[in-house]
């Protein structure tokens, strides 16, 4: 006889993992969450930098983020296992004219209880040796932010949820979501159907794919995403914290030991790419151009030693902003994912919203706005996710 759950997640990256683990949390009785791969995180939630940041320009997600940062704090009390937060502070050089913008944000942010400010020219200088001050009109810093373990983050979410009796399947892909009428009923694998109250589609890039087998229209893109890693001689000072630079579009994120992760940021071209079918290796340009646009900013980068590189993917909904949530006129059926390159950071704080939802059935008109209704009304919120305002 086929099983049946109150819940089954698709996809255990950061998104649906948390998810899970926050239904069964609420009070879920039988929560079930699958990867077609061999472990969780191991999708592009493995590869992320990580970045742990609160700098965004629509409250809901400055609230996720800061949420976020609550439990990246609290991880081991509250998993039980720790995952890896460093709290390093995160630096944004601007360039002058960005600098009225950012205020405008970081004004709104503090009103949230964010401890954030624009560093001075008289300020940075100090504060951030390691960085060329040319050009620069002043310096975002969030002391509280910092960066996290991809792998770690998801594992100690996977934990607390087996803790708690809810089921881990790896290497289970599931092939079709199954709906009769307007309602998802149950979730079909290799070699099982399972039923379910309700299925989550957290499937990262291929989530469009799954909600396709229920006849569900998606916009997300897949495009290919690179970083690099690079060894500096440690003597030489080098930011200990995430640092981004907005003139060069560029970023560089400690790792520890001398090393550092360098990539690009917005804006930059995105490239369409099949999500089951790429070059995972790092292309010649993007070593160079990555690596150029970061030693402007940082020139104790000069003379860096390339240890490894790789190419990932971004999941990108057509305002950068996720989806979260369920679908008028569909039940049984929610959506987590177009993490649009900025996903992980959000992720804790936006399943325990999207859990209290699935578990009340209702939530606030600000979080209702990530659910995919507002692509098929037409309504989009405006920038690249809200990321620099
Ligand atoms: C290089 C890189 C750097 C990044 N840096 C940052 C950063 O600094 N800060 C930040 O906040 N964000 C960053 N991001 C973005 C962030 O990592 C992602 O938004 C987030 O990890 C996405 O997590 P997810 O759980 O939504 O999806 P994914 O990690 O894509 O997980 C989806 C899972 O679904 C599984 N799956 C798919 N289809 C099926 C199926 N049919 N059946 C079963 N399982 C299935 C996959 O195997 C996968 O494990 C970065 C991303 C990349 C690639």
């Amino acid at each position: 006889m086929a099983e049946t759950f109150d819940a089954v997640v698709v996809g255990a990256g950061i998104s649906g993992t948390a998810t899970a683990y926050h239904l069964k949390k609420g009070g879920m009785k039988r929560v079930l969450l699958l990867d077609r791969e061999a472990g969780v995180a191991n999708g592009p939630t493995r590869d992320s930098a990580a970045v742990v940041r609160m700098h965004y320009s629509e409250p809901v997600l400055v609230r996720a983020a800061l949420d976020s940062r609550e439990m990246f704090r609290n991880m081991k009390t509250m998993l039980g296992k720790d995952g890896g937060f460093k709290e390093r502070g995160w630096f944004l050089a601007l360039p002058p004219g960005m600098v009225p913008a950012a205020q405008r944000n970081i004004d709104m942010q503090r009103t949230l209880g964010l401890d954030a400010r624009i560093l001075p020219k008289s300020e940075f200088a100090q504060m951030t040796p390691w960085m060329n001050p040319e050009g620069v009109g002043g310096v975002v810093y969030e002391p509280g932010s910092g960066y996290a373990d991809p792998v770690q983050t998801t594992e100690a979410f996977a934990h607390a949820l087996q803790q708690l009796g809810g089921e881990i399947r790896t290497r289970a892909a599931c092939r079709t979501l199954i709906r009769h009428g307007d309602r998802v009923v149950a979730v079909e694998l290799d070699d099982e159907t399972i039923h379910a109250g309700t299925v989550v589609n957290a499937a990262g890039p291929w989530s469009k794919y799954l909600a396709a087998t229920i006849g569900l229209d998606m916009e997300l893109r897949a495009v290919r995403e690179q970083d690099a890693i690079w060894e500096v001689p440690k003597s030489r000072p080098m930011p200990a914290c995430s640092f981004s630079t907005a003139i060069e579009a560029a970023y560089c994120r400690a790792l520890g030991d001398g090393r550092f992760i360098l990539g690009l940021g917005y804006p930059k071209e995105y490239h369409d790419v099949d999500p089951y079918n790429y070059k995972r290796t790092m292309d010649d340009d993007f070593r160079m151009v990555a690596f150029d646009k970061n030693v402007k900013r940082l020139p104790n980068l000069q003379g860096a030693k390339l240890l490894s590189s790789y190419a990932s993917l971004y999941d990108i909904t057509p305002d950068f902003y996720p989806y979260v949530g369920p679908r008028e006129g569909i039940s049984g059926y929610a959506e987590f994912c177009g993490g649009s390159g900025h996903g992980f950071k959000i992720a804790p704080g936006l399943s325990q919203k999207l859990a209290r939802w699935i578990l009340d059935g209702r939530t606030d008109k600000e979080f209702a706005g990530l659910s995919y209704d507002r692509i098929a009304k037409g309504k989009r919120y405006g920038g690249l996710g809200g990321n620099r305002g």
